[in-house]
């Protein structure tokens, strides 16, 4: 097509829709007194209301370049349903990250054992929801559940997401009840194998990245989110340096723009590295989409196409359109094919 380069499209391997209404609560306090708010406003979420909000969200998602979404849902199994239907209605291709949760977080979130939560996941899947399974978090999944949940997703041969080391109390808590830290635990507890994502790894320790290497699993990196919540700086040097994989999910919504997140990955890699041109282009491009995709088990999901009228790329070299693309242009400047 004259005037337009198209790309395999972004995939947001990392989402929670709801927490899109929290994008203009900036008052003080750390990630814990966001995370009070945000379980607020997990505890109105009806399934109308996931149906209808989440529409809107995943519209916003798409015409910003995202073809597919992995949704990590933890609002109950009637919302599951409904965040399916509003993808499907949207048109963007979903798969939803079910969510098992045994403690702490607030009622509505929790299941009460990990055989009931494994039989949602059993209808949601009969039913021909595209799903992976995900341990909330080392906080949430005592180790028995994690071993459950390991053990079904290999056994099934699904993608198992988890969130890891975001903040350095959640690793302070493991280490008081385990002995062990959280990817640590991961790995003892059979959640740590090649269709694993670990959400953040922000301050995974050498060692735990060693054994992300060695089990061959990622890390989705959410860089908005991560500055929006103050939890760090992902490892980016010492994440590549071991050949983990990388992709990218816009998390808590507070921006929804895939070329935003990738800059800010490679910026993150500058700052770190004191240079330029540390991540390739192609290379960040490739974990926007195809690298998001294998995060999630999906073989297809649509293109984009990139505007190269706009004023964001008008008069750039033909050669260094891909560049321009990523470091100087919002998501405007993007359509899905
Ligand atoms: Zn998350």
């Amino acid at each position: 097509m004259a005037g337009r380069l198209t790309l395999p499209g972004f995939v947001n391997a990392h989402s929670h829709a709801f927490q899109r209404a929290l994008r203009g609560r900036v008052d003080g306090g750390d990630f814990w007194a966001w995370r009070d708010a945000m379980l607020d406003v997990a505890r109105g979420q009806s399934p109308e209301r996931v149906r209808k909000d989440y529409v809107a969200v995943y519209r916003e998602m798409l015409a910003a370049g995202f073809t597919a979404v992995g949704e990590f849902h933890y609002l109950g199994l009637d919302q599951a349903y409904a965040a399916s239907e509003a993808a499907a209605e949207a048109g963007i291709r979903f798969v939803l990250l079910h969510v098992a949760y045994a403690r702490g977080g607030i009622d509505e979130l929790r299941q009460p054992t990990v055989d009931a939560y494994l039989q949602e996941v059993g209808a949601l899947r009969h039913d021909g929801v595209a799903v992976g399974v995900a341990p909330h978090s080392v906080r949430a999944c005592p180790p028995d559940w994690l071993e459950a949940v390991g053990a079904y997703a290999a056994e099934h041969e699904l993608p198992l997401h988890v969130h890891a080391c975001e903040q350095l109390r959640e690793i302070d808590e493991c280490l008081a009840e385990h002995g062990l830290r959280p990817i640590e635990l991961l790995a003892r507890t059979g959640c740590l194998g090649p269709r694993t994502t670990v959400i953040h790894a922000t301050h995974a320790s050498d060692a735990e990245l060693d054994l992300l290497a060695d089990r061959r699993a990622r890390i989705c990196v959410c860089p908005t989110t991560e500055a929006s919540l103050g939890d760090g700086f992902v490892p980016v040097d010492r994440i590549r340096a071991r050949g983990i994989r990388l992709c990218v999910g816009s998390d808590s919504n507070v921006r929804i723009d895939p070329l935003e997140e990738l800059r800010e990955l490679e910026g993150i890699a500058r700052r770190l590295e004191l240079r330029r041109g540390v991540i390739d282009v192609d290379e960040l491009l490739r974990i926007g989409s195809v690298e998001g995709a294998a995060a999630l088990g999906l073989d297809a999901w649509g293109d984009v196409t990139a505007d190269l009228e706009h004023p964001s790329l008008a008069g750039v070299e033909p050669d260094e359109a891909r560049a321009a693309l990523v470091f100087g242009c919002g998501a405007e400047v993007l359509t899905p094919v």
